[in-house]
């Protein structure tokens, strides 16, 4: 997956997972159950066992979303394709033998509606419009033997096409407040800072790195990621007060700042003492040294009236496969690295 699933998008498979589930249960249900009350050939109504092949496709749906959920829009798609067939099948026996198609138009219209939810407006559009034009072609080729027959089939069509305009309507208006709210989010996400140095906060920071890692997948270009810890800190705060440990959390990360800013990377706070920088289109050797320049500019000034030394580890995105976690992990051990080295260094 080369993006971030967002938790909108989460929901929406859900839902159409259990739509899909629903209707593929209840059509199943309903071929059963009429099959009893009124057993398929014995009526001229032979046409019946068209709904036995829907009854497959819908099956293989109901297993394909068990085993592969996420691709619920896909399963969907393929099952609208393959009931294409049956229904030109369908069409041309109800038409030969004058009949008046009343279950599958119940059906259609049913299915119409809910191309719209399982595969949004697009799509949605194209299967209803495909439906009409070759619902229309075959009643050219196939004329309705009465004018009855004619104006039932007419009906139906009028009926599917104000449907697939409502439904059409209602799903862009859906999806359009969906994007407009996920934009929402994503600001106030972005907006998050930490109050105390003004930095990004952890969630920023967060979904910073999420956003690099996709350019970074989709470009093929570096992405890099320090994590700065401040040595000893904890001594500054025993020895000077909270206060001066919070004067020297501010400096740090305004020192940081200033000397990212030019990189096009960000600096945010992850927690307590430890700082992070993302740097998307730096490479390891660059921002190894960006790392040993921050180093140096902190230990080498007074920082809140103080000499502070930090450590940094430095990790850089491998390839396709690389994650968040793995990347903020060899960092995390780099910096531990760093540490056991003696501090004020960098690895
Ligand atoms: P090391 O060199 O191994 O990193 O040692 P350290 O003392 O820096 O690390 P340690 O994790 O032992 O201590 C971190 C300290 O940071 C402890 C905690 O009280 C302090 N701290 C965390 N958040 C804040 C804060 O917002 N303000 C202040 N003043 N101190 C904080
Ligand atoms: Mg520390
Ligand atoms: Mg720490």
């Amino acid at each position: 997956m080369s993006r971030p699933v967002t938790l909108l998008e989460n929901q929406l498979l859900r839902t159409r997972q259990q739509v899909l589930q629903l209707v593929t249960i209840s059509y199943l249900l309903y071929t059963v159950v009429s099959s009893l009350i009124s057993a398929p050939g014995a009526f001229p109504e032979a046409y019946q066992y068209g709904k036995y092949w829907a009854d497959l496709i819908c099956l293989a749906a109901l297993i394909a979303v068990q085993i592969t959920p996420r691709r619920v829009t896909m399963i969907a798609s393929v099952s609208y394709i393959a009931l294409i067939p049956i229904m030109i099948l369908e069409m041309e026996r109800l038409l030969r033998r004058g009949l008046v198609p009343y279950d599958s138009a119940l059906w259609m219209t049913c299915g119409i509606a809910l191309a719209f939810v399982l595969m949004g407006s697009r799509l949605g559009t194209w299967f209803t419009n495909s439906l009409l034009l070759l619902v229309l072609g075959m009643l050219i080729l196939i004329q309705p033997a009465t004018p009855s027959l004619a104006a039932a089939w007419f009906t139906g069509m009028v009926v599917v096409g104000v449907m697939s305009g409502v439904c059409y309507t209602v799903t862009r208006f859906i999806e359009s407040n969906l994007v407009m709210h996920e934009q929402d989010h994503a600001k106030l996400k972005a907006a998050r800072l930490d109050s105390l140095t003004g930095v990004p906060g952890r969630a920023a920071i967060e979904e910073e790195l999420n956003r690099g890692l996709e350019y970074a997948r989709k470009t093929g270009t570096p992405l890099s990621l320090l994590v700065g810890d401040i040595d000893h800190f904890k001594t500054v705060n025993d020895h000077h007060g909270h206060n001066t440990g919070d004067d020297v959390l501010r400096a740090v990360a305004k020192r940081l700042r200033r000397n990212v800013g030019g990189t096009g990377g960000t600096v945010g706070r992850w927690g307590g003492e430890e700082f992070v920088v993302l740097l998307p289109g730096l490479a390891k050797p660059d921002a190894l040294v960006l790392a040993e320049r921050l180093r140096r500019e902190i230990s080498d000034s007074q920082l809140a009236g103080l000499i502070i030394t930090t450590s940094f580890g430095v990790a850089s995105y491998r390839g396709p496969n690389d994650t968040a976690d793995q990347l903020f992990g060899r960092a995390d051990q780099a910096l531990y690295e760093a540490k056991r080295a003696g501090r004020n260094s960098v690895r």
